[in-house]
């Protein structure tokens, strides 16, 4: 005799199951490291004092950010340490962080946090590997942009290109905000530009090019 199915099993059951998630190894082995990973970004970032880590913690504690970032700040310095290179060039951390230095600061052992992530950052985009519409990534982009072209930065056309390349829809949304401070005054559509725009280019492309870094 077959027994009757409750609702409640026959609804579940009419539901296609869930879809089988993908197994991935989560560890790597020693040969798929870089191990001399952490002592070349160690020379990039003033000292080999990354290497002397003590995975106290304090730079997560500290860091205002870490919160929302893939690996906290004691977590890169291990894994840079360690030789994780794609890991850490793919992490989110790095253009999470604001330059605060609140972690350099604090550290007991004085390592150069804030630079390490700066070093990873241009390693990054040395490497393309950044996420192409992350707002910070493409912010600063658009600044240098703007500052090289012009000599001095417009606020609002640097949030237009910023919203045009990540995500128009919140131009769209802030639109009525934006003409608001327009119409009082406290945003102006005026492309702001200094004279010498000559010369500064020539000092940036200088920066740029003649101090070419090798890869990490
Ligand atoms: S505060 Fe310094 S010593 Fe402590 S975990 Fe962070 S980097 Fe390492
Ligand atoms: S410099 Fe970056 S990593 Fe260090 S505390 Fe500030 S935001 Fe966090």
């Amino acid at each position: 005799m077959m027994l009757p199915v409750p609702p409640a099993m026959r609804a579940s059951a009419a539901k296609s199951p869930p879809p089988m998630k993908t197994v991935v190894r989560r560890i790597k082995f020693e040969s798929e490291l870089d191990l001399a990973f952490g002592e070349r970004v160690a020379e990039r970032a003033y000292g080999q004092k990354l290497l002397s880590c003590i995975q106290c913690g304090t730079c997560s504690a500290t860091c205002p950010l870490s919160h929302y970032m893939d690996y906290t700040p004691r977590k890169i310095i291990a894994m840079t340490r360690e030789g994780f290179k794609d890991e850490v060039l793919n992490s989110l951390t790095i253009w999470l962080c604001a330059s605060c230095y609140s972690c350099q600061v604090q550290c007991p052992r004085q390592i150069h946090i804030t630079d390490v992530m700066y070093a990873l950052k241009r390693e990054a985009i040395a490497r393309g590997f950044y996420p192409a519409h992350h707002p910070i990534p493409v912010l600063a982009r658009s600044f240098y942009e703007r500052v090289f072209a012009q000599g001095r930065n417009t606020e609002s056309r640097l949030l237009i290109t910023l919203y045009l390349r990540t995500n128009p829809l919140v131009m769209l949304r802030e639109a009525f905000l934006g003409f608001h401070l327009w119409r009082k005054g406290r945003l102006s559509l005026k492309k702001e530009s200094i004279a010498g725009r000559k010369d500064l280019r020539k000092m940036l492309n200088a920066v740029e090019h003649g101090k070419k870094e090798e890869p990490l």
